[in-house]
């Protein structure tokens, strides 16, 4: 290669990660996480990007797209799973070769890398640009960015998404279940338990049918995994249950699981017909498939790791990202954010002595892809 890798300033990427972790970004609060954007608009901004605010809360950098060929997009997020006030009890801090600090690893440290990654191009953008889209919204499920980031898709010729590798490896992710979520409201009717039970009927007892039917469904052979992890209903004890309302979470590695799941879920009705079921949700985050294109990516990665010395495995993986909505449309290669482990947990962190390679191969990928 003609390119020598680039060298990495770790000081200089922490300081970038801080003052991103800094700034807590809870998915629920768009002025929050806007306030994460306009650091990573002025980062973009400095490096010459035309910046645009999409609706919904989205943005989109691009760097000299030119229109020769389609660019190259890269997804990023910028909220977090973590509610104001974490960084009180769970503060940014250095421990070792550890990172530690809400978000970091999910995944601000993405962004800080990708930063570093398109300063190291020194201007010199590949043929057709880089397009690099934040959203705002991905760890609720990407309600408001979903149509932005499908349509910057169709325009690119691939995605590189910087969520983290694979919890405590260096590993890609070239392959994500796609996920959905139902709310299934039961309605009865409400009787005195003691006096007239014969005249009600239990939202509860259907709930409890459903629990169990519905969990049957899974195919963990398929890759398909049910799980109900909500379930509320009753108004007293003494009171046969008129309502009761439960929350399925399901992952699929295929669509046609996923039509199955949908149209079992839909149609299936508890013992008493007297109790009205209503199903909401469905599929939220296709599956990406791991296709030919994507492993193709995937095979340029692996190769450019080895030049710079290390060992770059892969996997599927059962949760969603951003990189679901773009694998069907153009191949898409996933975990080009920071090593590290805890995502979503107390423990969240990356690890400092693994994210430059990292930064290194997501350089290279940038100019060679
Ligand atoms: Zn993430």
């Amino acid at each position: 290669m003609s390119h020598p890798a680039p060298d990495i300033d770790l000081s200089a990427l922490q300081a970038d990660l801080r003052q991103l972790v800094e700034i807590e970004s809870p998915s629920s609060d768009p002025l929050a996480v806007a306030h994460v954007m306009n650091v990573v608009e002025g980062w973009a901004r400095a490096l010459g990007a035309e910046t645009h605010a999409l609706g919904g809360g989205t943005r989109v950098f691009r760097f000299g797209v030119d229109g020769t060929r389609p660019p190259l997009l890269v997804l990023t997020h910028a909220d977090t799973v973590w509610p104001h006030g974490t960084l009180a009890h769970m503060p940014f801090r250095v421990d070792g070769e550890r990172l530690y600090g809400p978000g970091t690893y999910d995944m601000k440290a993405g962004i800080a890398g990708l930063f570093h990654a398109l300063r190291a191009l020194r201007g010199e953008w590949p043929r057709g640009g880089v397009t690099v889209l934040l959203s705002p919204d991905e760890e609720t499920g990407s309600e408001t960015s979903r149509a932005h980031i499908e349509a910057a898709a169709r325009q690119s010729r691939a995605a590189l998404v910087v969520e983290p590798p694979v919890a405590d490896t260096h590993a890609l992710k070239t392959g994500r279940k796609g996920t959905g979520s139902f709310t299934l409201t039961f309605t009865g009717i409400a009787s005195h338990a003691g006096n007239k039970p014969e005249e009600g009927a239990s939202a509860i007892t259907a709930a409890a049918e459903a629990v169990l039917a519905l969990q049957a469904l899974a195919r963990p052979e398929a890759g398909t995994t049910v799980s109900v992890g909500l379930m509320a209903g009753g108004s007293a004890v003494n009171v046969i249950p008129a309502d009761c309302t439960l929350h399925l979470d399901l992952r699929v590695s295929t669509l046609a699981e996923a039509e199955r799941l949908d149209a079992a879920v839909r149609a299936w009705r508890p013992g008493d017909a007297r109790v009205q079921v209503n199903v909401a949700g469905g599929l939220n985050r296709p599956p990406f498939e791991q296709g030919p294109g994507t492993l193709a990516l995937y095979e340029q990665a692996r190769a450019i790791a080895g030049d710079l010395g290390f060992d770059l495995p892969h996997a599927v993986v059962g949760g969603g990202s951003d990189g679901n909505f773009t694998a069907p449309i153009i191949p898409t290669l996933d975990g080009l954010g920071a090593p590290g482990d805890g995502a979503h947990a107390a423990h969240e962190h990356v690890r400092l002595d693994r994210w430059p390679d990292h930064v290194r191969l997501l350089t290279r990928l940038l100019r060679e892809v």
